[in-house]
């Protein structure tokens, strides 16, 4: 008998990069609080979509185009998004997959960012710039969820593999790439300090 796992679902995790972070992190960490202080506009929209933090989705989401601490960064992901695009076996072909948005999250204590995926955009992810301890991971839905109609609960002790919602935990220094199809929240920040990240999207169309 054979049972294969077909259909996966990849998730890309990996640490930035093998030398010292702490500088960019620094450095990424003064611009998002900047940022904040200085977006009125972002603080708005932040309040109506993302009670109680901030987020530049929809006021700077092209940082990487105006800030050259971002640019560094989107650099530095360009080779994790290529090894991500093979190990998908996706033919992109000659047509370049490129970073469309790029964005600041703080989340003070408490905060959540609800289900979402990302439409549009083919790879999103997000990198950790600040992670106090006990802050919030990203959880991950299963795609075939909305099909699982009369699929009985997956037993508490099963595999990773086989789990309907993962929570992959949240550290500085690391990022997240998975296809922007997939469902994902942030649950509400436990931790007293900000949990504070950069997340982008990668368009094809
Ligand atoms: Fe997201």
């Amino acid at each position: 008998m054979a049972i294969d796992a077909l259909f996966a679902t990849p998730l890309y995790t990996a640490r930035l990069r093998s030398g010292g972070l702490d500088d960019l992190n620094a450095r990424l960490l003064q611009e998002c609080s900047q940022l904040c202080a200085d977006d009125p506009a972002g603080r708005r929209w932040s309040t109506r979509n993302y009670p109680g933090g901030y987020t530049s989705y929809g006021s700077a989401n092209k940082m990487h185009r105006v800030s050259p601490t971002f640019a560094q960064l989107q650099e530095l992901l360009a080779r994790h998004v290529r090894r991500f695009v093979d190990a998908l076996h996706i033919d992109i072909g000659r047509r370049p997959l490129e970073m469309t948005d790029c964005w600041v999250n703080i989340m003070p204590r408490g905060v959540v960012h609800g289900l979402h995926l990302h439409p549009l955009s083919t790879i999103s992810g997000t990198y950790y710039v600040k992670t106090p301890p006990g802050c919030s991971g990203l959880k991950i839905e299963d795609p075939r969820l909305d099909r699982m109609m009369a699929a009985p609960p997956r037993r508490a002790d099963a595999p990773r593999a086989a789990r309907t919602w993962v929570t992959v935990p949240a550290r500085a220094g690391r990022l997240v790439l998975f296809e922007s199809f997939l469902r994902h929240e942030v649950p509400p920040n436990p931790s007293r300090a900000d949990r504070v990240s950069v997340s982008f999207n990668y368009g094809w169309f």
